[in-house]
């Protein structure tokens, strides 16, 4: 080999060597979130201070996810896993209770502290509990990586300001809402209901993935002949075939209402897609 050439092999390994030393001299924590809510609430308070990644793809489903084995090291890897908690990660309970993951792993459940309501695990559907979870993923991430404290604790502080501009915007629009009853297809605004004075009527899925039983249904279109329910809540996504024989049959309009399980993994997301069901509902219920 020519003297040269080697000599700037030399260097030039030389030199990989001195990058990879600066670079676990300021290594980021790795964080890893389940459902992109969750993405958008970490990476608001992380910033640029730590590496954030969403588990799940964008269009898989949270309620009957299974976990690959790629997934499974993704989660082993990382530092902080946020979860939803309220059973809805419960292909990942297993995996977490067997202590898979490395003993310096935190596990944040952001529902901890959040006023539950019974089977439904779609808290983040309320800015209200949005905040809570908010804090409670600061808390884990000021714990893992302390050196960034202020950082998290000043982002945290900015979104959570944010996130009370949304909920007084919610509040605003659904305090003059000529309708405070709907149905919708997938029981998940529960929490929405619950603090912005709405009620969700009835529910055409008993479970996320079942059909409704005969009886069931009968049960539901009972309670849109005696509400007089005009409107009914589906999912973006593939046209429903059991909303679309309900709105046929009983006169009613279908609008979609995002559950936000899945979508762009970004930190204004979640801000953004609640902006647009508000905007959703304040058509649907003024009509
Ligand atoms: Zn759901």
């Amino acid at each position: 080999m020519p003297i040269l050439l080697t000599l700037l092999i030399i260097s030039a390994c030389q030199q990989e060597q001195k990058s990879e030393k600066l670079n676990s001299a300021d290594k980021k924590i790795s964080v890893i979130t389940t459902i992109a809510p969750l993405y958008s609430f970490t990476k608001s308070v992380t910033g640029n201070y730590a590496e954030v990644e969403n588990l799940l793809p964008s269009g898989a489903e949270p309620h009957e996810y299974s976990l690959s084995p790629e997934d499974a090291i993704r989660i082993s890897k990382a530092r902080v896993v946020v979860i939803n908690g309220v059973g809805l990660e419960m292909w990942l309970d297993k995996m977490l209770a067997e202590g898979k993951g490395t003993e310096k792993q935190i596990v944040v459940d952001s529902s901890s502290g959040v006023d539950l309501i019974s089977k439904d695990p779609h808290i983040w559907l309320s800015p209200k509990n949005a905040v809570i979870q908010v804090n409670n993923i600061r808390d884990a991430l000021i714990k893992a990586d302390p050196a960034n404290a202020e950082h998290y604790a000043e982002n945290a502080g900015a979104y959570i300001k944010r996130l009370e501009l949304l909920d007084s915007e919610i509040s605003g629009v659904t305090g003059s809402l000529k309708r405070k009853e709907f149905v919708s297809l997938h029981s998940a605004f529960l929490y929405l209901a619950r603090d912005y004075g709405l009620r969700e009527a009835a529910v055409v899925q008993e479970t996320p993935e079942s059909e409704p039983s005969p009886q069931h249904m009968a049960d539901v279109i009972n309670v849109i002949k005696k509400n007089k329910i005009r409107v009914i809540f589906s999912v973006p996504g593939v046209p429903h075939k059991i909303v679309e024989t309900l709105a046929k049959d009983l006169n009613l309009k279908v609008y979609n209402l995002d559950t936000l399980e899945t979508g762009d993994v970004n930190p204004d997301w979640y801000e953004k897609r609640m902006r647009a069901n508000l905007e959703t509902l304040r058509t649907a219920l003024n009509q």
